[in-house]
């Protein structure tokens, strides 16, 4: 009889890892258990196309039920693993049941960041991580009411302009000097300012929420530390992710900023990988450690860990990648700009609505912010992952077509 491999968590890394096992030569049974009703769905249409009801949930599954029926993939939904017992190579489920695994593949991802202040449990503040966040935020959306986001980051911005959209009256506040304070540069942080301002939304920096008011247990004001406060009739908390990462460490898997895992996905036990949003994972072409809280992230590695829980070695080394979609804004990141000492902005960022803004660490390209670049954004790929020479003064020339910025 084969060994059953388990995958923990229906979603993106899910999706991928499980028909990977069965290219890989993976022959025994497949089992991913979530803890959602649902087979694995695209969570970043969640803040876009969904919200704004462009999509239902039909439209965000990431593959049809007859691809996982042709591979043999079984799923047991809306019920979650509580414990891996590694001496006996079982899981408990919360439904009482215990199954036995070979091999198995942790990809619980993460969670939102919750936040402990007076009056959070108002009807109307709300979350966004999952479909269910979004259909209860859907039904306290209406046009003309008001609307606050706390938090000034992709999720919170995404969201901001959706509800816009929608006809809502949109405050953002955002405790740091500026939004995107933690992922980009002041430039991008500008722009994003100015173009929120534009479509109307009204965005506060440097100001702490203190808790939120109500009357008959729904929300009503937003209530900050200076003493401002801010009419809302909902709310949205977006203020960051934190990775699930309790089943492993109760397991006594190696866990620090996620699962530690190496460049093949391994986890310190041999008959476990993990991959996506969970993982904490080396990157060769920055030469550091870190976890990453994106689709290709998850995708990308779980053809490594697939290839892993089959006895075969593909190192993970995709270059990170990210985007984000607001308004007519197309955002795409290519690499990490940590550490960058010097910033190039080609086109108009100041009144216009597409530029790319390169970074640069001792004159090598390190990352590139492309907004409505799409050639920029490719060709600033393959300058990072290829190590390919720049000359740094044409990437502001716009008479240099993107392509030739690839010759030095
Ligand atoms: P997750 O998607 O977090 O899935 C993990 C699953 O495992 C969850 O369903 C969880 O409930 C389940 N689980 C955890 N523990 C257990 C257990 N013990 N038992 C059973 N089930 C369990 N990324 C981008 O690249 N671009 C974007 O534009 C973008 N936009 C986003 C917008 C929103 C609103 C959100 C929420 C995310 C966005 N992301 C975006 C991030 C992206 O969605 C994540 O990086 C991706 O979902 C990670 O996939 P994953 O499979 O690793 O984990």
């Amino acid at each position: 009889m084969s060994e059953t491999c388990i995958i923990i968590g229906a979603s993106h890394a899910a999706a991928q890892l499980a028909p990977s096992l069965r290219q890989e030569g993976w022959e025994g049974p497949i089992i991913v258990i979530g803890d959602e009703p649902y087979v694995p769905y695209h969570r970043p249409p969640l803040s876009k196309a969904f919200l704004s009801g462009e999509k239902d949930i039909k439209g965000l599954l990431i593959r049809s039920a007859a691809i996982y029926e042709k591979n043999n993939i079984e799923f047991k939904l809306a019920v979650r693993v509580e414990t891996i017992n590694r001496s006996h190579k079982t899981l408990t489920l919360d439904n009482g049941e215990v199954l036995n695994y070979g091999k198995l593949a942790l990809c619980t991802g993460s969670r939102v960041r919750t936040v402990s202040l007076p009056g959070t449990d108002l009807n109307g503040i709300h979350y966004l991580r999952n479909v269910s966040d979004v259909e209860r935020i859907k039904s306290d959306t209406s046009a003309g009411k008001k609307a606050v986001i706390v938090g000034g980051g992709y999720i919170g911005l995404e969201t901001a302009s959706v509800l816009k959209k929608l006809g809502m009256d949109v405050t953002v506040l955002e405790m740091a000097p500026r939004i995107l304070a933690r992922v980009t540069a002041p430039e991008l942080s500008d722009f994003y300012t100015r173009v929120h301002k534009e479509e109307g939304v009204n965005i506060k920096t440097g100001i702490a929420v203190a808790g939120f008011e109500g009357v008959d247990n729904s929300v009503e004001r937003v209530v900050c530390a200076d003493g401002t406060h801010f009419d809302a009739d909902l709310v949205v908390i977006g203020v960051g992710i934190v990775p699930n990462v309790e089943l492993a460490q109760a397991a006594g898997l190696e866990v620090d900023n996620g699962i530690v895992v190496d460049e093949y996905a391994r986890t310190n036990d041999p008959d476990i990988v993990a991959s996506g949003d969970c993982s904490n994972h080396p990157n060769a072409l920055y030469n550091i450690r870190l976890r990453l809280e994106s689709v290709p992230n998850a995708t990308e590695q779980s053809k490594t860990a697939a290839a892993s829980i089959c006895g075969k070695k593909k190192p993970y080394r995709t270059l990170p990648w990210f985007w984000s979609d607001q308004y007519d804004l197309k955002l795409q990141i290519a690499g990490l700009s940590q550490g960058y000492d010097q910033v190039v902005i080609r086109g108009d960022k100041d009144s216009g609505r597409s530029f790319a803004a390169f970074y640069l660490k001792g004159g090598k390209l390190i990352s590139a912010d492309c907004v409505n670049r799409p050639q920029e954004f490719m060709v600033s790929k393959r300058i990072i992952s290829e190590d390919i020479d720049i000359n740094p003064d044409q990437l502001a020339d716009e008479s240099v077509p993107p392509k030739e910025l690839m010759t030095p």
